[in-house]
């Protein structure tokens, strides 16, 4: 199990998840639109949960279905960046709802 980055992290990128993660699993740089979750290094503390200012992290088995692409692409960026990147590039989100 992990817990996965969805779509609403697109363009807001805030890092208040980076800051709580106790493995530092949370990645993303510059050029990223959103963050991920190495599902490798993931333990499954739900820490990063609730300061999310846009509800965009979820445990795996609870993630949104209109969702369910993320858990491949959170895990694709550990093991083939660019193809994880190409992915998120096309997406077309609305502006950010922060709380
Ligand atoms: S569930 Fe815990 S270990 Fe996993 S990404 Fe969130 S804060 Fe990090
Ligand atoms: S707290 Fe939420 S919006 Fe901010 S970087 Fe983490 S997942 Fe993205």
């Amino acid at each position: 199990m992990t817990y996965v980055i969805g779509e609403t992290c697109i363009d807001v990128k805030d890092k208040s998840c980076v800051e709580v993660c106790p493995v530092d699993c949370i990645i993303g740089g510059d050029e990223d639109r959103m963050l991920f979750i190495d599902p490798a290094e993931c333990i499954d503390c739900g820490a990063c949960v609730d300061p999310c200012p846009v509800d965009a992290i979820y445990a795996e088995e609870d993630l949104p279905p209109e969702w369910a692409e993320y858990t491949e692409i959170n895990r694709e960026y550990f093991q083939d960046r660019e193809a994880a990147r190409a992915k998120v590039a096309v997406k077309e989100v609305p502006p950010p709802q922060l709380d």
